[in-house]
C-alpha cells in the first residue's frame, strides 16, 4: 500500500512507544518500576452514571462542549488565571489537550510555515507541526526567551510552549512570558500555550497564564486538559481557550475529526467538577512535594536535573556516563527493571538527559528506582 510521505517524516511518540513495551513486560509478569508514565495516579471514586438520563449520555453532544461544562471551565480558568473567558464564544471542550494543540496548529498553519518550539519540547509538538503541514524549528533549551528572535524568519507563524514544562518541571515567569508576547506582537506570531500541568505547582508559588500579557486574546491560544490536572487521562477531556474568530476555524476541525468530546464523561464532569478537584488537589500537592524531594536526593547522589519545581517530572542529567540516553534507559530497564524515558525525544539538546516521572509509584519503589538510576550513572 502506498503511504503518505509526511508519515515517513513522523516518528512514533518515544514515551508512548517505551510505555507500550513496559505494559507488555508487565503482562508477562515482570515487575517494572515505572518512572516512565506521563501521568500521576490518584485515588478517585469510580463514577456512577445512574443519575443521568440514558437518552442524553450515550449520544453526541454539542460540538463546542456541553454548555454547563463550558461554564464550569470558564469559571475555573478565570479563578486561577484572572482571565475572563466567555463560555459561549471563547472556549471549546476537546478530546484532550493533544487534540487542542493539533487543531490549533492545523487552523493557523499554511504549508511550509515554521513553528518555533523551545526545548525540552514535548514529544508530540514536532510531529503535530509536520502533520499540520508546517516545519518545526526546535530551539535548544539553553537559549533564553530574549534570544528566541534569532529563530524567527519570514515563514515563522507560531511558537508552541509548554508551561509548566514536561519534562523539566520548569515554570515560565511573568518576565519571560512578556518577552515572548512582545516577540509575537513584533512578528505577528500565534502563541500556542499548552498548560496541561498548571495545577502541579508547589503551594505558595504562582502559575502565570499565557493570557496575563494578552488579556484580549489577540494572539494567544491556551490548550489545557483535565488529564493530568484531574488525574483522568483516560477520559480524554481537555479544552481550548482563544478569541472567538480563531475558535470558529478550530471548531470546524473538531466537527470533522471527532464531533465532540466524550459525552458521558462530559456530563459527569460538568456535574461533579468541584468535587473531583477537591479530591485531586491535595494529592497533586503531595506528588509535587515528592518530585522536589527526589530532585534533592538525586543531587546528593551527584545527579543534577534541569531547573524546575513543578509537574511530576524530573529531567535528570547522565553526567559523565558514557552511555547515550537510549542505551542508559535500555540498560536500566533490562538490568534493574526500572523504566525511564530517554531524553532524545525531547529535542537534540536533550540527548544527555532522561525523564523521570514520580507520579505512579509508591515512595518505597520510587526510592528504589531513583537509587538504581543514580548507581547506573556512577557505574557507567
Ligand atoms: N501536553 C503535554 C505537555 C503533555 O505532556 C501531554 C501528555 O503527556 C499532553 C499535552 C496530552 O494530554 P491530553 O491527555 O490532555 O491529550
Amino acid at each position: 500500500m502506498r503511504h503518505a510521505t509526511v508519515m515517513d517524516a513522523v516518528s512514533q511518540a518515544s514515551s508512548i512507544k517505551l510505555n507500550n513495551r513496559v505494559y507488555d513486560m508487565r503482562a508477562n509478569g515482570v515487575d517494572i518500576i515505572r518512572l516512565s508514565l506521563g501521568e500521576a495516579f490518584f485515588s478517585l471514586p469510580v463514577p456512577s452514571f445512574d443519575e443521568f438520563p440514558a437518552d442524553e449520555i450515550h449520544h453526541y453532544s454539542h460540538s463546542r462542549g456541553l454548555p454547563l461544562l463550558r461554564d464550569k471551565l470558564a469559571h475555573y480558568y478565570q479563578g486561577f488565571s484572572g482571565t475572563t473567558v466567555d463560555p459561549q464564544r471563547e472556549i471549546l471542550v476537546t478530546a484532550g489537550s493533544k487534540m487542542a494543540v493539533f487543531m490549533t496548529l492545523t487552523a493557523v498553519l499554511d504549508p511550509g510555515d515554521e513553528v518555533i518550539i523551545p526545548e525540552p519540547l514535548w514529544v508530540s509538538y514536532p510531529a503535530q507541526v509536520q502533520l499540520a503541514g508546517g516545519t518545526p524549528v526546535p530551539v535548544p533549551w539553553y537559549v533564553s526567551a530574549a534570544d528566541l528572535g534569532a529563530y524567527v524568519t519570514p515563514r515563522t507563524r507560531a511558537v508552541v510552549l509548554n508551561n509548566p514544562q514536561n519534562p523539566s518541571g520548569r515554570r515560565l515567569g511573568a518576565g519571560e512570558l512578556r518577552t515572548l508576547h512582545e516577540l509575537a506582537d513584533r512578528h505577528g506570531l500565534v502563541v500556542i500555550a499548552d498548560e496541561a500541568y498548571h495545577e502541579f505547582v508547589p503551594a505558595g508559588k504562582r502559575f502565570v497564564s499565557a493570557f496575563e500579557h494578552d488579556p484580549e486574546k489577540r494572539h494567544t491560544v491556551v490548550c489545557n486538559s483535565m488529564s493530568k490536572n484531574y488525574g483522568i487521562s483516560g477520559w480524554r477531556i481537555g479544552y481550548l481557550i482563544g478569541q472567538a474568530g480563531i475558535l470558529t476555524q478550530i471548531i470546524k476541525l473538531q466537527q470533522h475529526l471527532v464531533t465532540c468530546a466524550p459525552s458521558i464523561l462530559s456530563y459527569y464532569l460538568a456535574r461533579h467538577f468541584e468535587s473531583v478537584l477537591d479530591i485531586t488537589r491535595p494529592q497533586i500537592q503531595r506528588v509535587v512535594e515528592t518530585r522536589n524531594r527526589l530532585a534533592h536526593l538525586l543531587a546528593r547522589r551527584g545527579v543534577s536535573c534541569l531547573p524546575g519545581d513543578s509537574t511530576f517530572y524530573l529531567f535528570a542529567s547522565l553526567g559523565d556516563s558514557r552511555l547515550s540516553s537510549e542505551e542508559f534507559a535500555e540498560r536500566l530497564l533490562a538490568q534493574h527493571h526500572v523504566a525511564v524515558v530517554p531524553g532524545t525525544g525531547y529535542g537534540a539538546s536533550c540527548g544527555r538527559y532522561v525523564r523521570v516521572s514520580v507520579g505512579t509509584e509508591s515512595d518505597e519503589r520510587l526510592l528504589r528506582g531513583v537509587s538504581a538510576m543514580a548507581a547506573l550513572v556512577e557505574e557507567t
